[in-house]
């Protein structure tokens, strides 16, 4: 037996943080199975991605080129952006936690929403500092909850825009009047992972307030709508001195040659994107317009995703509903770590699984309990 007094110890915090769950990725029994949990995308990476992941397997032996500079040159082409003020990382989860690390310690506070994403807590807690969650209205961040947080020991603010598991977003006006309450002090990071699916006027991912401010960084994922969720692999666009801090501290080859390869495809494959943003854009739609008249509530969503809220009766539940869904090779997320006890998190899947989980869930609701 270990002595407890001799075992080495973690830093403060890192034993008070929840480890993470993912949703779950296997159902047993069923004929088809439909994995709804990870807001993956239906329709998969872009052909030239594969091709660009399949060639890198000629490479193995070779360490990447550590800026990730192709791949920075490929994301700023398209976004109009500067390369030299982007840093690529594994996965936007990476970027979070170098950011953490670098402007957090003991004794600072971070803010985040009360049903916001699961990683912030991880993030700030294990570089020592304090998560202060703050409540939302109707599933939205309140902008009026997070500035009066506020203290002299915030030193970030995590918006997830949208935010992920709600659905929800913040207008583009909302988060300028955020940025404007903030301290010059305080890094406001917006977690843009969904950005791409969002078709409203009044939105704006974060990269017109990160060229105009010194204390905004946007980060984004291949993970979604570029369908790369398996390689790792996210970016970030921030103040020269952010990069600057970043890149002092991120691995010297934080990304692998075939992420970096089939990441600048995906990029540049237009098409494929576009018919993905359209796949979601209409079953999105079809989505909570079919569950809604079921009689269940659904939280209007912009993203790749929808929040069903199932009612608190027996034989009803979510749990309910989730045990009944995965019979049928559905798999939905439970979000009761987020907060949200009474609803599932669905993914747009491909038309066959759209169909199948509202049929399903017809069955679920006229069903004798
Ligand atoms: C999925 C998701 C991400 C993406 O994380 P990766 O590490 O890039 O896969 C980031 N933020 C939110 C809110 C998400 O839901």
């Amino acid at each position: 037996m270990a002595n407890e007094m001799t075992t080495p110890k973690p830093q403060k915090g890192i034993l008070e943080i929840e480890p993470y769950v993912g949703g779950r990725a296997h159902a047993h029994g069923a004929a088809r199975v439909f994995k709804l949990s990870a807001n993956e995308t239906p329709l998969g990476p872009s052909p030239l991605a594969k091709e660009a992941f399949i060639a890198a397997a000629n490479q193995l032996e070779f360490y990447p080129e550590g800026s990730a500079a192709e791949l920075r040159e490929a994301i700023a082409e398209r976004f109009g952006l500067k390369a030299d003020r982007i840093v690529c990382g594994s996965g936007s989860d990476e970027l979070l936690h170098l950011l953490a690390q670098a402007y957090l310690g003991e004794g600072d506070e971070a803010i985040a929403t009360e049903h916001g994403f699961l990683v912030y807590p991880i993030v700030t807690k294990a570089a020592g500092a304090k998560i202060v969650q703050v409540k939302e209205k109707n599933l939205r961040a309140d902008v009026d909850a997070i500035l009066a947080a506020v203290t002299p020991k915030t030193k970030i603010i995590f918006l997830a825009n949208p935010n992920n598991p709600t659905g929800s977003y913040l207008p583009v006006d909302e988060v300028k009047r955020l940025h404007a309450g903030l301290r010059p002090d305080i890094l406001f990071v917006i977690d843009a992972a969904y950005s791409e699916y969002v078709t409203k006027n009044d939105y704006e991912s974060g990269i017109e307030l990160v060229a105009t401010s010194q204390n905004v960084v946007m980060t984004r994922t291949f993970s979604k709508i570029y369908g790369l969720a398996a390689l790792r692999l996210g970016w970030m666009y921030a103040p020269a001195h952010v990069i600057d801090v970043i890149n002092r501290i991120r691995g010297p080859f934080n990304v692998s040659i075939p992420a970096l390869q089939a990441g600048i495809a995906s990029i540049r494959d237009i098409d494929h994107f576009e018919k993905a943003r359209a796949h979601n854009t209409e079953w999105l739609d079809w989505l909570t317009v079919e569950i809604s008249k079921l009689g269940l509530e659904v939280a209007a969503s912009v993203a790749n995703f929808l929040l069903i809220r199932f009612p608190n009766e027996k034989g009803r539940t979510a749990k309910d509903a989730d045990e009944f869904l995965m019979k049928r090779g559905l798999i939905l997320r439970q979000v009761s770590s987020y907060g949200l006890p009474d609803h599932l998190r669905l993914s747009v899947g491909i038309e066959e699984a759209n169909r199948a989980v509202v049929a399903a869930l017809a069955d679920f609701l006229g069903r004798k309990s």
